[in-house]
C-alpha cells in the first residue's frame, strides 16, 4: 500500500496524470461541439476532472483533508438539491450563480494569500501582481454574475440599464484598477488591494447593467469566460498548472462562444464586453406602448385542418416549448406528419430558449433526427416555400422588428423569417411579449394567427385532430 502511495505521489506519475486530465478536458470540449458527441464529451470531462482531483488530493504536501471533506459536504448539501430542483429553463441563472462563486473564490484566495505573506516586505512582485489580477478579475466576475443571475431570474429588471456617461465611468474604473495594481505591486500595501476589491466589484455591475433583453445570452457566455480567467489567475497564485490549464480552457472557450454568439446576433463583440456599447440609444416603445395591432386567433383544430393540407411544415421551437416540456408531444406530431408524407423540419435560432443549444438538447432528448433540425442560415431561405409554420413558444426569435425597426433592442439580430410562409400559427398562452419585452408585429400579419394555450396541450390537440381527420 505504502509503495503504491509512493508511486502515485511520484512527480512523473503526477505530471502524467495532469497531462492526461488536460487532454481529457480538450476532448470534452471537442465532444460538446455537437449534440451527437456531447454525452461522450461530458464523460471525458468528468473523467478528466476526477483525475485532476486525484492529483490534487494525493499531492505529498496535501494535509488539510478535514477542511476539504467539510467543504465537499457543505457544497454537496447545497449543490445536489439545487441541481435536482432547477428546471432546464432556469439553467442560465444557475450557471451565472456558479460563475459568481468562481469569481469570489479567486478574490478570496488572493486576499488569503496576501494575509499569509506577512511580513509584507518579503513578498515578491510576481506574487503581488497575481494577487491584484486574481482580485480584480474575481470581483468583476462575482458582482457581474450576481447581477446577471438576478436579471435572468427576473428579480431585477432584465432590460438594459443605459445611462449616459457609463463608458467614461468604465474607462475611469479601468484606469483606477491599473493604477491600484501598479501601486500594490510596488508597495505591497493593503490599501490598493482593498481598493482593487471595491473598484472591481463596482465595475462588474457597470459592465453587466447596460446589457439586457435579447443580448443576455452573450453576457452569460462572457461571464463564463471571465470565470475561467479568474480560475487561471488562482492557478498562478497557488502554482497549480492544472488549474491554469482548466481556467485557460474555460476562459478561451467562453470567449470563443461569446464571439460566435455576437456574430450570430450581429452584435459587436467589443461593444458587448465594454458594457453594452450603444444600447442606451434604444428608442423602441416597450411592449403594449406601440401602435395597437389586430391579432387573429385560431383553435388547434383549425391549425390541424390547414396542416393536413400542407406539403411542407416548419416547426420553430422556443422558450415556451421548454416551459411546457412539449418535446415528446412534438415528436409524436413529427412522426404523424411523416406518416402522412408531410415534410417537417425544425428551425433553430442560436439564442432560442434560455441557453445556447437549449432547443437542440430538448429535440435530441425526444429523439428527433438531427437531419430534420436546421440552423437559421440554412432554413431562412426555405420559409417562402413553406405552407405552414408552427411557432411553438417562440417570440423574439421570429420578431420581424429585428429587421424593420431601427432603435428596437433587438434591431440587427438575425431572426427566423417565419412570416414569409403561407400560414403561420403561433402557439403561446397570452398576448404577453417575449424575453426582450417588445411587441411582435408578426402576430398582426395577415397570414398569422395565435393558438392560445400551453404548448404541450396545443400540440397534443393538433395531433389528436389530425389523427381523427
Ligand atoms: P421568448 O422568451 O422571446 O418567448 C417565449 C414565448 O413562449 C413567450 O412569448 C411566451 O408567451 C411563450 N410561452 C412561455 N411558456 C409557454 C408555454 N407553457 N406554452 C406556450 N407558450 C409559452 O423566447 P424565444 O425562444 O423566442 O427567444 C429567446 C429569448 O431569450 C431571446 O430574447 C434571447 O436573447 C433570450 N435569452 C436567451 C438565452 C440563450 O442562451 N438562449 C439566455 C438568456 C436570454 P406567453 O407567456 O404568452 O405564453
Amino acid at each position: 500500500m505504502e509503495t503504491l502511495t509512493v508511486l502515485l505521489q511520484s512527480p512523473d506519475v503526477m505530471a502524467l496524470a495532469s497531462l492526461a486530465a488536460g487532454v481529457l478536458f480538450v476532448l470534452g470540449l471537442k465532444g460538446l461541439s455537437h449534440p451527437a458527441t456531447a454525452r461522450q464529451g461530458n464523460l471525458f470531462a468528468m473523467v478528466g476532472m476526477a483525475l485532476a482531483m486525484a492529483v490534487v488530493l494525493l499531492h505529498p504536501l496535501m494535509s488539510a483533508y478535514s477542511f476539504i471533506i467539510f467543504g465537499l459536504l457543505i457544497g454537496a448539501a447545497i449543490g445536489i438539491p439545487l441541481a435536482l430542483k432547477t428546471p432546464l429553463t432556469a439553467l442560465p441563472q444557475l450557471v451565472a450563480g456558479f460563475h459568481s462563486f468562481i469569481g469570489l473564490a479567486a478574490a478570496l484566495v488572493a486576499v488569503g494569500m496576501y494575509l499569509r505573506q506577512i511580513p509584507f516586505n518579503l513578498m515578491e512582485t510576481k506574487a503581488a501582481l497575481e494577487m491584484a489580477l486574481g482580485t480584480a478579475i474575481g470581483m468583476v466576475t462575482f458582482s457581474g454574475s450576481v447581477l446577471a443571475a438576478l436579471k435572468l431570474q427576473g428579480w431585477v429588471s432584465g432590460t438594459p440599464w443605459g445611462w449616459s456617461g457609463r463608458h467614461v465611468l468604465n474607462l475611469a474604473l479601468g484606469i483606477a484598477l491599473i493604477a491600484c495594481t501598479i501601486w500594490f505591486t510596488a508597495t505591497f500595501n493593503p490599501l490598493p488591494l482593498a481598493l482593487i476589491f471595491i473598484l472591481a466589484t463596482i465595475m462588474g455591475v457597470t459592465l453587466v447593467a447596460p446589457i439586457g433583453g435579447a443580448d443576455m445570452p452573450v453576457v452569460v457566455s462572457m461571464l463564463n469566460s471571465y470565470s475561467g480567467w479568474a480560475a487561471a489567475a488562482t492557478g498562478f497564485m497557488l502554482e497549480q498548472p492544472l488549474l491554469i490549464i482548466t481556467g485557460a480552457l474555460v476562459g478561451a472557450s467562453g470567449a470563443i462562444l461569446s464571439y460566435i454568439m455576437c456574430a450570430a446576433m450581429h452584435r459587436s463583440f467589443l461593444s458587448v464586453i465594454l458594457g453594452g456599447f450603444g444600447n442606451a440609444e434604444s428608442v423602441t416603445p416597450a411592449a403594449g406602448q406601440g401602435p395597437a395591432q389586430v391579432v387573429k386567433q385560431a383553435g388547434a383544430e383549425d391549425a390541424a385542418f390547414i396542416i393536413a393540407q400542407a406539403e411542407r411544415v416548419i416547426i420553430v421551437p422556443g422558450y415556451g416549448m421548454a416551459v411546457a416540456q412539449a418535446q415528446h408531444a412534438v415528436k409524436e406530431l413529427f412522426n404523424l406528419l411523416a406518416s402522412k408524407n408531410i415534410e417537417t423540419t425544425f428551425a433553430i435560432h442560436p439564442v432560442a430558449g434560455r441557453m445556447p443549444g437549449h432547443m437542440n438538447v430538448l429535440l435530441a432528448e425526444a429523439d428527433i433526427p438531427y437531419d430534420a433540425v436546421h440552423e437559421l442560415e440554412d432554413i431562412n431561405p426555405r420559409f417562402k416555400e413553406t405552407d405552414v409554420v408552427l411557432v411553438l413558444g417562440a417570440n423574439d426569435v421570429v420578431n420581424p422588428a429585428a429587421q424593420t425597426t431601427p432603435g428596437s433592442p433587438i434591431y440587427g439580430m438575425p431572426v427566423l423569417e417565419a412570416w414569409k410562409a403561407k400560414q403561420v400559427y403561433v402557439v403561446k398562452r397570452s398576448h404577453r411579449p417575449g424575453y426582450a419585452g417588445v411587441d411582435n408585429p408578426l402576430f398582426g400579419m395577415e397570414n398569422c394567427a395565435l393558438v392560445l394555450g400551453d404548448a404541450k396541450a396545443v400540440v397534443e390537440n393538433i395531433t389528436h385532430a389530425l389523427k381523427s381527420s
